[in-house]
């Protein structure tokens, strides 16, 4: 039996095993996906964790905070998104040689798509972490008039220059008429549930509202959406799209949407 998992810290409350399981027993395929937790106090334990990967039959792995750029060290290859993108949240053991992927960028845009067309659209992202990088990235197919605010100015010209996108400050966050809205930073992510970076006032009412974070699903920003009389699209959308491209590259077939689907929404109904 090949051994798949979550490597972060910590992950005991992430969704992913809830998915790939449902996914793996739907297809009877001879796996597990289990929480690989790897405790940043000790700076070998990454490390050793990929270097006796084959031992210990690990098929592959997702990669979450505060571990995605880290990984990068210990890969053979990367898929040039990775490598673009600057991130790795995908990794695939192939003949004993570590493969990075990145699935973020495909897991924001069908999120987006299922409630929105993106083509010549006026976008903004907050955030110039490793998510935003990578939804930046993903813009670039969408001939899309896209706008970047992050709070370290200097961090969102760079992305702006590689992805040729606009950088913007915070004054034209709460100016700009905005199409589509995304938040890609942790504002708003639990115990700061009641902060947001824009407010109902600024957010026109034509406008898609999404916000990566999970917890909770209903941000504060998305319910300030909700009062401008924007749509929505909370975390889980995106989750539910990365992780069905990772199964892809973990497993080498098409993941079974419907069922991990309606795993992610069991689980989230259990935690409630
Ligand atoms: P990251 O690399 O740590 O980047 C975080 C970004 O947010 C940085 O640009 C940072 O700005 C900004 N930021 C942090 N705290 C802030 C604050 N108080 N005010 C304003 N800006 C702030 O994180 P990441 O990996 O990109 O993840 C970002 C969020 O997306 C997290 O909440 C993560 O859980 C979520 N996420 C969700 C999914 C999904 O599938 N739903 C996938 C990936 C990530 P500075 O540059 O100024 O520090």
């Amino acid at each position: 039996m090949k051994t798949f998992g979550i490597v972060g810290h910590p992950v005991r409350q992430s969704l992913s095993p809830a998915m790939h399981n449902a996914a793996i027993k739907h297809l009877g395929l001879d796996a597990e996906y289990r929480l690989l937790d790897i405790d940043p106090k000790d700076p070998e334990e990454l490390a050793n964790f990929c270097y006796e990967s084959d031992l210990n039959n690990i098929g592959g792995f997702s990669v979450t905070m505060p571990y995605k750029l880290d990984i990068m060290a210990y890969m053979d290859h990367y898929d040039p998104l990775a490598k673009i993108v600057g991130s790795v949240n995908t990794v695939v053991n192939e003949d004993n040689k570590l493969i990075g992927y990145n699935t973020d960028a495909i897991g924001a845009i069908q999120a987006l798509r299922e409630k929105t067309n993106l083509i010549g659209k006026k976008i903004l992202i907050m955030g110039a972490g490793g998510a935003a990088r990578a939804i930046a990235y993903s813009m670039k197919d969408f001939q899309a008039d896209v706008h970047i605010y992050n709070r370290t100015l200097e961090k969102a010209e760079e992305i702006a220059k590689a992805f040729e996108i606009e950088a913007i400050d915070h004054s034209k966050i709460q100016t700009a008429d905005f199409d589509i809205i995304i938040n890609a930073t942790p504002v708003g992510m639990f115990p700061n549930s009641e902060e947001s970076l824009l407010h109902s006032d600024k957010i026109p009412s034509h406008a898609v509202v999404m916000d990566i974070i999970t917890n909770p699903l209903e941000t504060q920003l998305l319910k300030e959406a909700k009062k401008a009389g924007a749509q929505t699209i909370s975390g889980e959308r995106m989750l539910l799209h990365q992780a069905v491209d990772q199964f892809r590259l973990f497993f080498g077939q098409e993941a079974p949407v419907k069922v991990m689907e309606e795993a992610l929404y069991e689980e989230l109904k259990r935690r409630r």
